[in-house]
């Protein structure tokens, strides 16, 4: 039986990166040492991070003003270092609340003790859609935080907020390359590498440069100045999770880029989007401007039906289509690496459960 994995993330990864890992895993290029085992000042990892840095620039066309730095701790680590390295002057940002991750990058700044303003907010509607950003002075906030695709309720900004001369700063951990953003519209772009760029340990941070070097005493492990410094080997790096997400950039260069992979998340995130939107068992409650193209919940209104639903999809080698807690129903995400024939696989089941259980 063929497996498709739906998961959040961790998500499944390209078939060919797993098959390089494989190969490369006894003995990586005949050093009689696995990637795990390398020294990160050894030249085999200096290759290593030089040409994943080098892809991801490529890929992403980062102008030479940017820094890409590698950073561990998670997406959630970077809600605590983005406002202490970059909300220096006004020690206050703006955010748009547009969910979970949206509103924990919030707590997360007030912590530090910088003020975060809630700029607009689609809490009470449960966030099926995106908050509209308001107009705002240019000298109010040192950024406004937006989070570009909302990971466990299904929006994403395919039209970035017009932050005016205020900076945008955007956490992109689950439609990094996945969808086409232009870097020079952010200040700075953190992503989590477990979803779309291999597997969790890594964290990317892609930040302009004269935004950095302005806070004083920062902990180390923080510090996007010393990072950039040192080539983000101020300490061991996650060494695995780079060589793998190196990998998966190799990948991702050979079938085509970002816009080509927007294209695929576009056409497979359509095929469920219109399977769900005609059928009389399943809703898909996100209003269709912003939908996101790579985490698509769904609902049948029925806790009972959804449960059931999730035990056959696994029995068929439907993974981890379970919802969110808090939104319930079942959320399928197909990032990258799911190519489209899993799409298919799971509207043909969900077609069939449909027609079995009672639908049209
Ligand atoms: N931001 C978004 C959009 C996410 O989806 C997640 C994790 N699912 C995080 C941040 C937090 O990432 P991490 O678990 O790597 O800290």
């Amino acid at each position: 039986m063929t497996i498709y994995n739906f998961s959040a993330g961790p998500a499944t990864m390209p078939d060919p990166v797993i098959a390089q890992i494989k190969q490369d895993l006894p003995s990586y290029k005949n050093s009689g040492m696995s990637v795990m085992e390398i020294s990160h000042r050894s030249k085999l990892f200096d290759d290593i991070i030089d040409s994943a840095q080098q892809d991801l620039r490529d890929l992403l066309e980062i102008p030479d003003n940017y820094q890409v730095l590698f950073f561990q701790g998670g997406g959630t680590l970077q809600f605590t270092a983005a406002p202490l390295n970059l909300a220096t002057k006004y020690h206050k940002i703006g955010l748009l609340d547009s969910g979970h991750w949206a509103d924990r990058a919030g707590a997360e700044a007030s912590r530090v003790n910088v003020d975060v303003d809630v700029l607009a907010s689609t809490k009470d509607e449960k966030y099926v859609k995106l908050p509209q950003m308001p107009q705002i002075k240019d000298d109010d906030y040192d950024y406004i935080h937006v989070c570009t695709n909302n990971t466990i309720e299904g929006t994403a900004f395919s039209k970035l907020p017009d932050t005016g001369k205020t900076e945008l700063v955007g956490d992109m951990s689950s439609n990094f390359m996945g969808q086409k953003y232009d870097v020079k519209d952010f200040g700075a772009i953190m992503a989590g590498a477990q979803k779309n760029l291999g597997i969790a340990g890594l964290t990317i941070v892609i930040v302009r440069n004269d935004l950095i070097g302005k806070a004083q005493n920062l902990p180390s492990m923080i510090d996007y100045q010393l990072f950039a410094k040192k080539r983000s080997m101020f300490n061991t790096p996650p060494v695995f999770a780079i060589y793998a997400a190196g990998l998966v950039l190799k990948w991702l260069k050979e079938q085509g880029g970002v816009a080509e992979m927007e294209q695929r998340n576009r056409k497979k995130s359509n095929l469920l989007y219109d399977f769900l939107d005609q059928s009389k068992m399943f809703t898909a409650p996100v209003v269709k401007s912003d939908r996101s193209l790579v985490n698509i919940p769904f609902v049948t209104g029925n806790p009972d039906l959804d449960k059931k639903l999730i035990a056959e999809a696994a029995d068929n080698g439907l993974l981890n289509i379970k919802g969110h807690r808090s939104v319930g129903g079942m959320r399928a995400s197909l990032y990258n690496a799911m190519p489209y024939e899993g799409a298919v696989a799971l509207v043909d089941f969900l077609n069939k459960f449909e027609k079995e259980n009672g639908g049209n």
